[in-house]
């Protein structure tokens, strides 16, 4: 049985750094409700590793959820180096399009061409959100169309071509879809996302299959293990089989299930095709693997990390 999850869209966010990802994430999460009255608000969202604020660069892919007229947005991060190839191409899968953030003044920089060109290939829509529109020294047309130019450069199809543009702020806080518009806050972005990005579809039924693709830790739980349900239905407490990269199958079972809210994880009772889950219980999973059904154990293709990274 084919199910389209309308409430819900898996995007991830290609930027060069400092083009303005951070920001935007936190004017998402502030704008959807998400920081209540009397929570924390953390200045640096999406950069909490210190190791990555260190070296300026996003090495681990950081999941966000935020929610937009009772639709689900889980935003996915992605490493902006090429030298994070095999990741680059993990967090594509688990996304049904992309968000390219472009600062208005520099324009598209070599670094995001190799993740833009992966995207494109795997056919994922592109919104294309030049940021920074407030900077006096902005050069928004001549940059849009640095951008178009790479696009075809990439060799993007003709739907691809037609991305659409939305002009934000991310400092403060608004996005526009005509830069005349009159606009402050962020709902023009969140609409194009609703709008542009497909629903996930698939299976709710068939066997199960959860491709990792990425790890955390936590001290209460250990290995965290997260990624997209492609297939059927998961429920904590289950049983299930543990596809391995060396192709052996174990059995493992899933003790605790997690969905994104906000930059919190909250504990579910059961996941279906299309949502990001954490997974816990199961310490011997590595990213690369699926979660698959005890019965009818079968792997999502693996992707290999040690392909060329260079293009
Ligand atoms: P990231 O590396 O892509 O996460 O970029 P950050 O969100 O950390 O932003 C980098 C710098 O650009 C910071 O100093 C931000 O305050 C600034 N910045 C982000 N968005 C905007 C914007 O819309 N306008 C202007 N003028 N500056 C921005």
């Amino acid at each position: 049985m084919i199910t389209k999850r309308d409430n819900i869209r898996n995007i991830a966010i290609i930027a060069h750094v400092d083009h303005g990802k951070t920001t935007l994430v936190d004017g998402m999460l502030r704008q959807s409700g998400i920081f209540r009255q009397n929570q924390k608000v953390e200045d640096r969202v999406m950069d909490s590793n210190d190791l990555e604020r260190e070296r300026g660069i996003t090495i681990l892919a950081k999941n966000t959820a935020v929610t937009y007229n009772g639709i689900k947005i889980n935003i996915i991060d992605t490493p902006g180096h090429a030298d994070f190839g095999g990741e680059v191409e993990r967090v594509l899968k688990m996304v049904d399009g992309v968000l390219l953030l472009v600062d208005a003044f520099e324009g598209p920089m070599p670094q995001t061409r190799f993740v833009l060109k992966k995207a494109l290939a795997l056919n994922l829509p592109a919104i294309v959100v030049i940021n920074k529109v407030d900077r006096q020294d902005a050069r928004i047309d001549q940059v849009l169309d640095e951008i178009l130019e790479l696009f075809i450069d990439l060799g993007a199809d003709d739907s691809q071509i037609e991305f659409p543009v939305v002009y934000a702020s991310a400092r403060e806080g608004f996005a526009k879809i005509n830069l005349k518009d009159e606009s402050n806050d962020l709902k023009p972005l969140f609409d194009t996302i609703v709008n542009y990005i497909p629903a996930p579809v698939g299976d709710s039924q068939a066997p199960v299959q959860v491709l990792i693709t990425t790890l955390d830790y936590d001290d209460y739980v250990g290995r965290v293990a997260i990624g997209r349900v492609f297939r059927g239905t998961i429920k904590a407490g289950d049983e299930y089989a543990l596809c391995k990269k060396d192709g052996s199958i174990s059995k493992v079972k899933v003790s605790n299930l997690f969905e994104f809210d906000g930059l919190k994880r909250e504990t579910a009772v059961s996941a279906s095709v299309g949502d990001i889950v954490a997974v816990t219980g199961i310490e011997d999973i590595e990213i690369g693997e699926t979660i698959a059904d005890v019965d009818n154990p079968e792997a999502v293709p693996y992707v290999s990390i040690d392909e060329p990274t260079l293009s």
